[in-house]
């Protein structure tokens, strides 16, 4: 096609498009959403601004994401579980967080069954591959990729998502509108919802090691002196690694090569795994933290990161949308079987406050948990030696976090 008609397409106008829920964003949360809603038989429209190849072959990013039961539990009933390589699946038996050099550790395990795990650890890109099979099993969802949203509005009758692809500009009309396109969300701003973004100014580089020494299966988060190492641990003598240091300094890594990377991260983590090999590239991202100050709007709603965009510390990203897709969808079959409209403000009330009781604290906390360990002034290090002995010893508070990691539905 030369460029002519490349531009006399984009400008062809499209038959309008009628479908039940259109969800813009392919993400996970976005494909976890569309699956959780198949079985109930309505017509599902996703729209990408992506190529198909970036969502049906999701390459490597560095994530390692820990998941909670919960997620597990979902992700089971969606048949996605069960895609993931039984070998790319690892078990999380301990947390330990730790403060500076020092040996003094919080300690999180399973008093009910010390055998199970606390969690599962798996890549990204495999959770976006699994999401994504499963979804092409599925004949009432319809992909639309390579397509940007021009303009999202909503009435008391439908939601309108106006769409421009290669094919040319169409109008989606749906009964409800989903929003999961990442925390900084375009569509949330098309809709006038405000969001507090929190720009913590770090940086965290993500990469996987090999190691001499053995991991226990035990994650640990170390709290240095203006920087942060997390070790996630992955199959024997192989972690992710997770360095978060101040956006000014994080060139210095970066610059670094491979050998020097690898005797920096030794030292990071005081040689508790021995000898460490770089053995993927390493990846950044920038931490912007984002909070929606609301989630629904008139036949609308927003999920995933869209909605609640987490600090990884954490590692409630994902299983907050998980949590969001899960909650929405149950409220939306309900109100199906029961005959009434999908996007009523009954349906998106009762997933706003359920999932605002749910994502409001932890978003809180985590940033108390931040703003305590990355402040380094004499206050803070005394403060926060406080705060590990006090939670080892507060057996509500480490039953409290436990809990949350194990529970299921
Ligand atoms: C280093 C790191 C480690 C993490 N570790 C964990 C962890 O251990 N546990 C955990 O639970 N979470 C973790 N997370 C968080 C997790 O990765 C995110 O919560 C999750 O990826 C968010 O998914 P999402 O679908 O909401 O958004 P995204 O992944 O951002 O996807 C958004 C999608 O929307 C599309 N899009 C955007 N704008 C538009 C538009 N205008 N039109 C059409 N499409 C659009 C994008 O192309 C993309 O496909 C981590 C995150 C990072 C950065």
């Amino acid at each position: 096609m030369n460029p002519s008609d490349a531009n006399s397409a984009a400008n062809k106008v499209l038959p309008v498009k009628n479908t039940d829920v259109a969800i813009v964003g392919a993400g996970p949360a976005g494909l976890t959403f569309a699956l959780c809603l198949a079985k109930s038989g309505l017509n599902i429209t996703i729209i990408d601004q992506q190529p198909l190849k970036n969502i049906a072959e999701p390459t490597l990013d560095g994530r390692d994401i820990a998941m909670n039961h919960l997620s597990k539990c979902v992700l089971e009933e969606l048949n996605v579980w069960q895609r993931f390589p039984e070998d790319e699946v690892h078990p999380l038996k301990e947390a330990k967080v730790i403060d500076g050099n020092s040996s003094y550790a919080l300690h999180f395990e399973r008093s009910d069954d010390p055998i199970a795990p606390l969690g599962y650890l798996v890549a990204n890109h495999q959770i976006r591959d699994a999401l994504y099979q499963q979804v092409c099993e599925h004949g009432n969802i319809e992909l639309l990729t390579e397509t940007s949203v021009e303009n999202v509005h909503t009435n008391a009758a439908d939601g309108v998502v106006e769409t421009t692809s290669n094919a040319g500009k169409q109008t989606i009309r749906a009964s409800l509108v989903a929003a999961a396109d990442s925390r900084f969300s375009v569509v949330r701003r098309m809709m006038g919802i405000s969001a507090k973004m929190k720009d913590y100014g770090r940086v965290m580089m993500v990469c996987n090691m090999d190691h001499e020494l053995s991991h226990q299966n035990t994650a640990q988060e170390c709290f240095q002196y203006g920087r942060t190492c997390a070790i996630l641990p992955l199959g024997p003598n192989r972690s992710s690694i997770v360095i978060t240091t101040p956006s000014s300094r994080s060139g210095e890594l970066s610059a670094m090569d491979d050998e020097a990377f690898a005797r920096e991260a030794e030292s990071m983590l005081g040689n508790r795994l021995g000898k460490m090999k770089l053995v993927t590239e390493r990846f950044s991202y920038p931490l912007v933290g984002a909070m929606s100050n609301r989630f629904i709007g008139q036949r609308f709603a927003l999920i995933g990161d869209a909605a609640v965009g987490m600090h990884p510390v954490t590692a409630h990203g994902y299983n907050l949308g998980v949590r969001s897709a899960d909650t929405l969808a149950t409220q939306i079959i309900k109100a199906k079987q029961a005959g009434k409209d999908i996007g009523s403000q009954w349906v998106l009330g009762n997933y706003e406050v359920r999932h605002k009781i749910l994502s409001k604290p932890i978003y809180d906390g985590t940033n108390v948990v931040v703003q305590l360990f990355t402040d380094d002034n004499p206050v803070a290090k005394l403060a926060r030696k406080a705060a590990l002995r006090f939670g080892n010893n507060f057996r509500p508070f480490k039953k409290l976090v436990t809990q949350r990691l194990i529970q299921e539905r």
